[in-house]
C-alpha cells in the first residue's frame, strides 16, 4: 500500500553537496550526513537516488548517510533503473543487484524505471522490463513499482494502459513547465490522475532555477510574503495538486533543508491571488533564461567529446543574463580545461536522446562556441 500519510517532502540526491565544485564525485559526505539528520529529525523519511547520480557515487553516499545510520524501517528509499543504458535482459538483474549492494539494503521501498519515454519504453518492452519489475515486487525486494517519465501525454497513456499495475508515476511538475509545450506537465499530470496513479514530483524547483529567480520576480513574491523564499513558492505549487504524494527536492545546504521543512510543515496550496503573481514571475523568468537546462547531467556520460554540457549552459545563461559582470569567459575557460570545448561538438546528437528537457543541445553548442570559442 502507498504510504499516502507520509510527509510530502522527499530528499532527492541528484545534487548533493560537493567538496570540489567541479568534481561531481566529490560528495561532501559529512555535510550530507548532517542534512539527512536535519531532515529525519523533522519527521521526513523519503529519500530518492539513481544509478547515474553523481557519476554513480550517490547510491554509495546514501548507504553511508542513511542506511548505515538509521534503522531500515525508519526511512523509505527509492532507486531507479537506468533504462536508457540497457542492452540485454540480464542487465536488469545485474544492475539491480549492484544497486542493492551500493545502497546496503535488501529491498527498495520504491523502484522506478528511469526516464521512460517512447524510445526507452520500446526497448524496455523488448527486454522484458516490466516483467522484471513485477518479479522483483513478487519477491518482496521492491515494495512499489513505477517509472519516471519524460515524454508526451500520448506515450504516458500508452504505458499506463499497457501496464495498469504500476503503483506510482514520477513527473516533472513546476510552475514554469506546467503549460510548456515541450514538457507538457499539466497534460501528463491529468493522464496520471485519470489512471489513478499517485504522483511523485521531480524538478519542482527546475534544477534550482526557481530558487534564484530574477530580482524583479523576487520582489513580486516578497510583496505578498516577505519571509518566504522563491523555492517555497515553487514547492507549494507542485505539492498542491491532488494525487501528489511526494515532492522531491535536491538539497545541499542546511538552510535549504530548514527552508523546505518550514514550507512542508505548514503546507498551504497556492491561492488564486498567488497564482496571478506566479504568472508574472513566469514571464520574467522565461525572458531571462536562454537555455532551460536543469543540470540533471543525463547527457554528459555519453558525449564522445567530453563536453561538460550543463556547466557550459549555466555559464551561457549567466552571460546572457548578466553580461560580463560575473566573468563568464573566465568561468568558461575553467570549465573547458581538460574537457571538450563547445566548438569540439561533432553534432552526433547522442546527448539529445537522453535530455529530458528535449533541448537542441548541438544547436546551442554552436551558439556557445560563437560566444566563447571565437578566438580559437
Ligand atoms: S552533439 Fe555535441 S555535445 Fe552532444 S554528445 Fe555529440 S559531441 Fe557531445
Ligand atoms: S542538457 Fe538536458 S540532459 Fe543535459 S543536463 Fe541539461 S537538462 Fe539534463
Amino acid at each position: 500500500m502507498i504510504m499516502l500519510a507520509m510527509k510530502k517532502l522527499g530528499f532527492g540526491t541528484l545534487r548533493l553537496p560537493l567538496t570540489r565544485p567541479d568534481d561531481v564525485k566529490s560528495i561532501d559526505q559529512d555535510l550530507f550526513n548532517r542534512l539527512v539528520d536535519e531532515f529525519m529529525k523533522a519527521g521526513y523519511t523519503y529519500f530518492e537516488t539513481g544509478w547515474p547520480y553523481h557519476s554513480q557515487c550517490a547510491e554509495d553516499a546514501c548507504r553511508k548517510a542513511i542506511v548505515e545510520r538509521y534503522p531500515r524501517e525508519k526511512f523509505c528509499l527509492a532507486d531507479k533503473m537506468p533504462t536508457y543504458n540497457l542492452k540485454k535482459s540480464e542487465d536488469y538483474e545485474n544492475i539491480f543487484t549492484e544497486q542493492l549492494k551500493r545502497c546496503g539494503v535488501d529491498y527498495f521501498d520504491y523502484y522506478l524505471f528511469h526516464n521512460l519515454g517512447n524510445k526507452t519504453y520500446k526497448q524496455c518492452e523488448e527486454l522484458g522490463g516490466f516483467e522484471f519489475l513485477r518479479q522483483k515486487k513478487d519477491e518482496g525486494v521492491v515494495k512499489h513499482i513505477g517509472f519516471s517519465f519524460h515524454d508526451t501525454p500520448e506515450v504516458l497513456v500508452k504505458i499506463l494502459t499497457e501496464h495498469p499495475d504500476v503503483d506510482v508515476v514520477q513527473l516533472q511538475i513546476n510552475y514554469i513547465d506546467w503549460e510548456n509545450i515541450s514538457i507538457q506537465s499539466r497534460r501528463c499530470y491529468e493522464v496520471a490522475r485519470k489512471h489513478n496513479k499517485p504522483i511523485i514530483v521531480m524538478e519542482p524547483v527546475k534544477g534550482g532555477a526557481l530558487a534564484s529567480v530574477p530580482e524583479k520576480a523576487e520582489k513580486l513574491m516578497h510583496k505578498i510574503h516577505p519571509e518566504d523564499s522563491p523555492a517555497s513558492w515553487a514547492l507549494r505549487f507542485a505539492a498542491g495538486f491532488e494525487g501528489v504524494f511526494i515532492v522531491l527536492s535536491g538539497m545541499n545546504t542546511i538552510e535549504q533543508v530548514k527552508d523546505n521543512i518550514k514550507t512542508f510543515d505548514n503546507l498551504t496550496p497556492i491561492s488564486p491571488e498567488e497564482n496571478t503573481v506566479l504568472e508574472e514571475v513566469k514571464e520574467i523568468i522565461s525572458k531571462s533564461t536562454a537555455v532551460p537546462c536543469t543540470a540533471c547531467r543525463y547527457c554528459v556520460e555519453g558525449c564522445p567529446q567530453d563536453i561538460q554540457i550543463p556547466v557550459l549552459f549555466s555559464i551561457y545563461n549567466d552571460a546572457m543574463k548578466y553580461g560580463d559582470i560575473n566573468y563568464p569567459t573566465v568561468h568558461y575557460q575553467h570549465a573547458v580545461f581538460g574537457h571538450g570545448k563547445a566548438s569540439d561538438c561533432i553534432e552526433c546528437c547522442k546527448c539529445e536522446k537522453s535530455c529530458p528537457q528535449h533541448l537542441p543541445i548541438s544547436e546551442i553548442m554552436k551558439e556557445i562556441a560563437t560566444r566563447f570559442d571565437k578566438e580559437k
